[in-house]
């Protein structure tokens, strides 16, 4: 796979995307030994040129990735449909990471905090139930939700696969129409937020994660995906 154009360097060594890459590019930023490259076409060898970004220089960086990304609605947590559906994968730099799969699921209609990785070993212990990483969802929901419901939700809520453990639950504001609240759960049962609320009575209307054990999204916008740090990588082992 060398050599490779640069902007996609740029996006495995985990600068920015590809597309922001390029911006980089034609801005003057980017220096292939020495000399500024802004032509889009051009290519380096990782293993002989010398990269830099501002001066910066950029290594690749060999050995598993870790993304995140804020996801919108209206995707689904695949790599590939087989009905042409919008997918995550389209979101991700899956051409660059080839491997790259998601960390566990949001719905469809869920928006927020969606983990990919390479590192099979780091999916598998974030998935395992015994890990327990503690996931933070914020709910609006339909009607006003009643101190008792809310204490529910924080008990336990018997669902057809067993009730659910205890969760962290608390009440942003509520009226008439809608409810809004936020949850921290550490299972991760198939639409688990979901089947809670409307077991008590208030259907969800919008969710989305703001939290994954220690990562939350920051300013990450919509859309848009990053790597991860090697020091936010640690604090998940
Ligand atoms: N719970 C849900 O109901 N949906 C999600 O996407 C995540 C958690």
């Amino acid at each position: 796979i060398v050599p490779m154009r640069v902007q996609k360097f740029l996006a495995r060594a985990g600068v920015a995307s590809r597309r922001r890459s390029e911006d980089l590019m034609t801005a003057g930023r980017v220096c292939v030994n020495g000399e500024v490259v802004t032509e889009l076409g051009a290519k380096v060898d990782p293993r002989v040129d010398t990269v830099t970004v501002d001066g910066r220089e950029v290594r690749l960086t060999d050995g598993p990735v870790t993304i995140m990304l804020n996801k919108p609605c209206g995707f689904i947590t695949t790599m590939s449909d087989p009905y042409g559906r919008a997918c995550v994968a389209e979101l991700v730099p899956s051409d660059d990471y080839p491997g790259l799969f998601p960390v566990g699921r949001l719905d469809t209609d869920t928006s927020g905090l969606l983990l990919f990785s390479t590192d099979g070993e780091l999916g598998n212990s974030l998935l395992h139930p015994r890990h327990h990483v503690d996931k933070t969802y914020e709910a609006c929901v339909q009607g006003r939700i009643s101190d008792e419901a809310l204490q529910t939700l924080r008990d336990g809520v018997e669902l057809d696969d067993g009730v659910t453990s205890p969760a962290a639950v608390t009440l942003v504001s509520r009226s008439k129409e809608k409810s809004r609240i936020t949850l921290v759960i550490h299972e991760g049962r198939t639409r688990q937020v979901r089947r809670m609320c409307q077991k008590v009575g208030h259907p969800v209307l919008e969710l989305h994660r703001a939290q994954f054990g220690p990562l939350t999204l920051g300013d990450l916008p919509e859309g848009s995906w990053r790597e991860l740090t090697k020091a936010e990588v640690e604090s998940l082992r």
